[in-house]
């Protein structure tokens, strides 16, 4: 694509001087990205890329999306910001669809802006409705960056200190093909977690509050668990009295093609206690929440505010977002599409030996980098196909506990063509960063 230029703005040098070392950037000639459309963004060189990431899985529906971006404009020339203080047209509908949508019965939403604070006020509930700050978590899990998120934060790289408010167990089962059960199958290895569970809580003095795990853990690497996991923990914390929380940030509003939540691949016995959302729901603006029902929700007994959460902007776009989500279908656009990226990504891999697994569920993909013919996770390979996608014209994301996974999760008007597209320039960049000694003989 664009031969290397010099950082002609210093928008680089610039970003380095005045903001924390550990807010890492992408390539090695960092991207300003400067306008989106549909499913693509252009840079301030001039440069399209087909956008196979959505700001994190954040943007979506699409970038510019007419219906969303008339709704902010319009609530903004109304009036920005109000504060929970007041009555809120646009938040009282979003939490009336959210809390309808959410499967949980006589449901209470609370927002926040973004999903850190979504799952922090998950903790604080279930800790306070159980009287116990003892937390169940995934290994290799990620629920954002706040301290007590990072206490629930079994994935390393993401955890930057050990100091914690919770006391929190961690527990076998999000990722199915490493670690000691991977030779099991599916049956055996949802009894082994079980097992391990049970023994756990035999093994834990007083009452743990709640269970915190994403249905597939997307900064892990996209790993997705044997269906009916969580269903078959549910039965064990039903019996201990322990709450289940499901983070949703990255599973939820339909991105995994067969369910409009992550916890239905699960649970045929109910929903969860609570769901934790944010990211997609609003596009871009910074919504983020939790939905639990109102005895846990209201078992708070002082008061609790965010000044920003819920603000009228970000709820109108929120409302415009879903409303388009819900009328073009857009679950089973992530189904359809992204059951074709996947199977295109699998007849990419089949003849790499440096892939070891293409994994995921409708639109949220990844693809696991290993050094050729050995198990040995690869994030220098990640590293090179990242910017050789780029060169190519598309931006995918990194994740996995060392970094060697692709993660792929376009916004959910992917259409087939532009599908087709992504699954070319990927299998070209693999070949790029792998040489031609890649190929299985
Ligand atoms: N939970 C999950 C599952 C996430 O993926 C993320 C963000 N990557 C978060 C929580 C934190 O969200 P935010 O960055 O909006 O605070």
């Amino acid at each position: 694509m664009t031969p290397a230029a010099p950082d002609r703005t210093g928008l680089h040098a610039r970003h380095q001087a005045v903001l924390p070392s550990w807010l890492t950037l992408y390539y090695d000639r960092p991207i300003e990205l400067t306008h989106g459309e549909g499913r693509y963004v252009w840079d301030s060189e001039g440069n399209r890329y087909l956008d196979f990431f959505g700001g994190i899985l954040t943007t979506m529906t699409a970038h510019a999306l007419p219906e969303v971006t008339r709704a902010i404009s319009k609530q903004a020339a109304r009036i920005i910001h109000t504060s929970t203080l007041y009555l809120s047209r646009p938040m009282v509908e979003l939490a009336e669809r959210v809390a309808a949508l959410s499967g949980i019965p006589d449901a209470r939403v609370f927002f926040t802006t973004s999903g850190t604070e979504a799952n922090d006020a998950a903790l604080l509930l279930a800790t306070t409705y159980r009287r116990s700050n003892q937390i169940l978590a995934m290994r290799n899990s990620y629920h954002g960056r706040s301290f007590p998120a990072i206490a629930v934060t079994g994935n390393q790289s993401w955890s930057p200190t050990s100091f914690s408010p919770l006391q929190t167990l961690y527990v076998h089962g999000g990722v199915r093909t490493r670690g000691p059960y991977a030779a099991l199958n599916d049956r055996d290895y949802i009894a082994a977690c079980v097992a391990d569970l049970e023994d756990m809580l035999q093994q834990t003095a007083g009452g743990v509050a709640a269970l915190i795990a994403e249905p597939i853990q997307g900064v892990g690497g996209v790993t997705v668990p044997p269906d009916g996991l969580y269903a078959a923990f549910r039965d064990v914390l039903t019996r201990h009295g322990i709450l289940w929380i499901s983070d949703e940030v990255q599973t939820g509003w339909g991105r995994t093609g067969d369910h409009f939540w992550g916890w239905q691949a699960h649970a045929d016995n109910g929903p969860p206690d609570l769901l934790t959302f944010a990211k997609g729901i609003g596009n871009g603006m910074s919504i983020g929440g939790v939905v639990a029902r109102a005895e846990v929700m209201n078992s708070l007994t002082a008061n609790s505010i965010s000044t920003f959460g819920g603000s009228p902007v970000t709820m109108a776009a929120g409302l415009a977002n879903l409303n388009y989500l819900l009328e073009h279908d857009l679950q089973g656009n992530a189904r359809r599409v992204g059951g074709l990226l996947i199977e295109r990504l699998r007849a990419v891999a089949a003849g790499l030996d440096a892939v070891r697994e293409v994994r995921g569920r409708g639109l949220m993909i990844g693809v696991e980098l290993v050094r050729p013919g050995t198990d040995v996770p690869a994030p220098e390979t990640a590293t090179l196909v990242v910017e050789a996608a780029r060169e190519r014209g598309l931006l995918v994301g990194k994740g996995g506990r060392s970094g060697a996974s692709l993660r792929i999760a376009p916004p959910m008007t992917l259409t087939v063509g532009e599908a087709e597209e992504g699954a070319d320039i990927l299998s070209a960049a693999l070949s790029a960063a792998l040489g031609p000694s890649a190929a299985l003989a």
